[in-house]
């Protein structure tokens, strides 16, 4: 299928790439829930995970369009950004808040891959959505902070050097506001002793490398508090906006695999002595889902353009992820349904796909959160929490 794109030069070198990591690779790391490692590289070697890294700092200081562009294209050649994604939007925390010592000492090494900025620890069991009630606590203790808590679905824990960690310095009962007092430290989990952080595994319904951590007594120099002390949660929400667009993004490139996938198919199979794509009970489902997918991308080109001239596109990106994520699920339905008994059988990839998609309407952040959102702060009704 022929789809109207930009950033042209970009999509034909990330297709290039792709090849390399055909259906068979993604396979085999499904089923061993290993982590992508040679993708990761190569990603890392050609620069595009540096894409909005500012030169001064080596990367290519892209627009988000051609972040969006690169996972996008991506995930429509059928491969998954969940491996490396985080690094883009994470970085954004220490681009925008953090001292230019820190981004001098982190950044560059970002940039060409000798250091992974793939972990992102905010969600806790106890806390879950409602992020201002974690637990996690850091106290200071002369150069350092002594942190204590635990966090999960801390996802690449394993295969990162540093965590982006928001936790509570002043307890909840002495803050104004409770999105006061928090704050974020970026932890080089390298420096870590064994014995006060532990990383544990989550196996999960498709192959995430997410983790449960565990912070007993981990110090954290007190040079890697990233801006102020207790404004952590203003930082965090500071990148939502780009996290929205990249991840929106993602699932528009899901949605066209699952729908070139399902034409293409339908346009094959013959029973009844005809293409199963001539019948219109085949043929709207997948047709829906592809105006679904066109209209999500259009909200999502224009959070873009709103983005990149200065804007807070709040409304849109987070009407993106929402729409995105529906339009991608309705065309992994309408792709299982087309294809019949062979939509499960697992060298089709599709079940694959169908289950990797299935989380974006649950994290980074679940669809009742933007409808929440958008109820109460765009709407002005009443808040519900
Ligand atoms: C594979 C995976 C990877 C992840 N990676 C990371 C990561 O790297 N870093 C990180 O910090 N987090 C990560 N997360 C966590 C993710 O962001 C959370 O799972 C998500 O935000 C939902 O939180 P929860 O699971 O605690 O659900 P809960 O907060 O327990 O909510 C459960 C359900 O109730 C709904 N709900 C809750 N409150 C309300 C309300 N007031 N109104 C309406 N509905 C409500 C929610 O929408 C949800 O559907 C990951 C999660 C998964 C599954």
């Amino acid at each position: 299928m022929k789809y109207e794109l930009d950033h042209e030069e970009i999509r034909e070198g990330l297709r290039r790439l792709c090849k390399d990591f055909d259906g068979a690779y993604w396979r085999k790391k499904d089923q061993t829930q290993a982590y992508p490692i040679e993708f990761v590289q190569a990603l890392t070697e050609s620069g595009y995970l540096a894409a909005l890294i500012p030169e001064t700092y080596g990367g290519s200081e892209l627009p988000i369009s051609a972040a969006s562009a690169i996972l996008e294209t991506i995930h429509h050649e059928g491969c998954n950004a969940a491996a490396c994604h985080a690094q883009m939007y994470t970085m954004g925390t220490l681009l925008r808040h953090g001292s230019e010592e820190q981004k001098q000492r982190f950044l560059p090494g970002i940039a060409d891959g000798s250091l992974r900025l793939q972990a992102f620890g905010v969600t806790e069991p106890s806390s879950g959505t409602d992020t201002t009630a974690l637990r996690t606590t850091a106290r200071r203790d002369g150069d350092d902070y002594i942190v204590n808590g635990q966090k999960i679905w801390t996802s690449r824990a394993e295969h990162s050097d540093l965590m982006l960690l928001l936790c509570r310095t002043t307890p909840l009962d002495q803050v104004a506001k409770k999105t006061d007092g928090l704050s974020v430290l970026l932890v080089d989990m390298r420096d870590c002793d064994e014995n006060s952080l532990t990383i544990r595994p989550i196996k999960t319904m498709m192959n995430h490398s997410t983790t449960e951590v565990f912070l007993d007594d981990v110090r954290v120099p007190a040079e890697n508090l990233i801006g102020e002390e207790g404004k952590g949660f203003r930082y965090i929400l500071s990148g939502m906006n780009a996290e929205r667009i990249l991840i929106a993004a993602e699932c528009i490139g899901d949605a066209k695999w699952f729908t070139d996938t399902s034409s293409r198919y339908a346009s094959e199979r013959t029973v009844f002595g005809r293409p199963i794509g001539q019948n219109q009970g085949v043929q709207f489902p997948i047709a829906k889902a592809y105006a679904e997918m066109r209209a999500a991308e259009l909200v999502l080109r224009e959070a873009i353009r709103l983005y990149e001239s200065g804007g807070n596109p709040g409304e849109e990106a987070n009407m993106a992820k929402m729409l995105a994520a529906d339009a991608s699920w309705a065309a992994a339905e309408a792709c299982v349904q087309t294809h019949g008994g062979f939509g499960f059988a697992v060298e089709y990839d599709i079940e694959r796909k169908f289950r990797e998609a299935r989380l974006y309407q649950v994290a980074p952040i679940s669809t009742n959160m933007i409808l929440s959102y958008l109820a109460e702060h765009v709407l002005g009704m009443p808040r519900s929490y």
